[in-house]
């Protein structure tokens, strides 16, 4: 059954939302959590609580309990934006949430307060029901997505992970259902020489050469074969690269950065082989190079099955919806990859605002679709928990 609800007090809480710049880094989460916590402590039903992260930092938890006859559900979503970026690339106040012809503009409308106040939305139209779901629903807002992740590594340390049948996350996909992310592992090579006088460069070791030797290796090898049916193939990119001093000194120090986009089948072990394997070769070429790696940033991806209950729920939901029953992946992580490390979960991404929107300029949200996704979350539920 559809949900019947006032939708002009539901859009001037997510524009009270998008007022609130939570900007990381830092992060400053709590005024938006707090925010949250005020709409939904109204409800008696819930069980709510909060995960302090440090300085004006918090998770946001709040639970439905249901008959207990099934597991539990996991709803996701963040409360902290990326930086706006030049000021003067916007048309729109990135905090004004302006409304026009139906659209709402402002930093975090796509990425993503829309879905998580949707989700928000859904949870407190579910305690209302009059009969009690059959499992729980865990609602969580988290911190820190943007960054490292903070929200969601607290939250796997403190809860039960295997109590869930399936999590939901409410980051932008343009109301697609998307059942896969791909992972990302970041791997920078530090490269240390020894300095010379420019015009005598034989007398040093040049960390730079040495590197851009390591890099093309890496290039030449790498191969991805293997293409998933929605996330495609494995990607590289070199997307920092550092060394140097003066045009008359031999470089002592260069460091780079390469960002993998992984999918199954050539993903961490298959790529640290690859950078290890061409650190070896080097350095057996050059035995003066001083090549070392070191992860900045290490998330396994996430396909779930697209015949599980999950995913098949989520497409008829939203087929009854008028909207697409096609199933995508998506090329961007979420806090899916570090809730889903403790047990292989069943992940949905499904939300408003379209994915393109996120991280970008006048990023905005449909009022439509913001509203479809209560809707579709609340009916995602009965069918899994009713
Ligand atoms: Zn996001």
């Amino acid at each position: 059954m559809r949900p019947i609800y006032d939708k002009t007090p539901l859009e001037h809480l997510l524009a009270e939302l998008i007022r609130i710049p939570s900007i990381n880094p830092p992060g400053d989460e709590t005024p938006c959590a707090e925010l949250l916590e005020e709409f939904l402590s109204d409800c008696p039903q819930l069980e709510i609580s909060t995960q302090h992260l440090g300085e004006n930092r918090k998770n946001l938890i709040a639970v439905l309990r249901g008959t207990g006859e099934k597991k539990a559900l996991l709803f996701n979503g963040h409360t902290d934006v990326v930086p706006i970026g030049e000021r003067s690339g916007w048309t729109h106040d990135p905090f004004g949430a302006e409304v026009v012809d139906g659209v709402m503009y402002g930093r975090g409308t796509g990425d993503m307060k829309a879905g998580l106040l949707a989700l928000a939305a859904a949870v407190k139209l579910l305690a209302n029901r009059d009969e009690p779901l059959k499992g729980d629903i865990v609602f969580l807002a988290t911190a820190g997505e943007e960054v490292d992740g903070c929200g969601a590594k607290a939250f796997v340390r403190e809860w039960d992970m295997t109590q869930f049948s399936g999590t939901v996350i409410a980051e932008p996909t343009g109301s697609v259902v998307v059942s896969a992310e791909r992972g990302a592992l970041w791997v920078k090579i530090h490269s240390i020489g020894v300095t010379a006088h420019g015009s005598v460069p034989h007398t040093g070791v040049n960390a730079i050469q040495y590197l851009i030797e390591t890099l093309e290796k890496i290039r030449k090898g790498f191969n991805p074969q293997s293409v998933h049916p929605t996330l495609g193939k494995t990607t590289m990119n070199l997307g920092v690269f550092h060394g140097g001093m003066e045009p008359n000194i031999v470089p002592d120090n260069a460091w780079a950065v390469l960002d993998f986009r992984t999918v199954p089948g050539y993903a961490r072990a298959e790529l640290l082989e690859l950078v290890n394997g061409a650190i070896a070769e080097v350095t057996a070429e050059h035995p003066d190079a001083k090549l070392s790696i070191e992860l900045i940033n290490d998330r396994p991806q996430v396909a779930t099955d697209e015949n599980d209950p999950l995913i098949q729920a989520a497409v008829e939901v939203n087929g009854t919806l008028g909207r697409s029953t096609a199933i995508e992946g998506k090329v961007a992580c979420t806090d899916g990859s570090i809730l889903n490390t403790v047990c292989d979960t069943p992940m949905l991404i499904y939300g408003p605002g379209e994915a393109s929107q996120a991280h970008v300029y006048d990023e905005y949200v449909r009022l439509e679709d913001f509203h479809n996704s209560v809707n579709f979350f609340y009916e995602l539920a009965e069918k899994l928990l009713g």
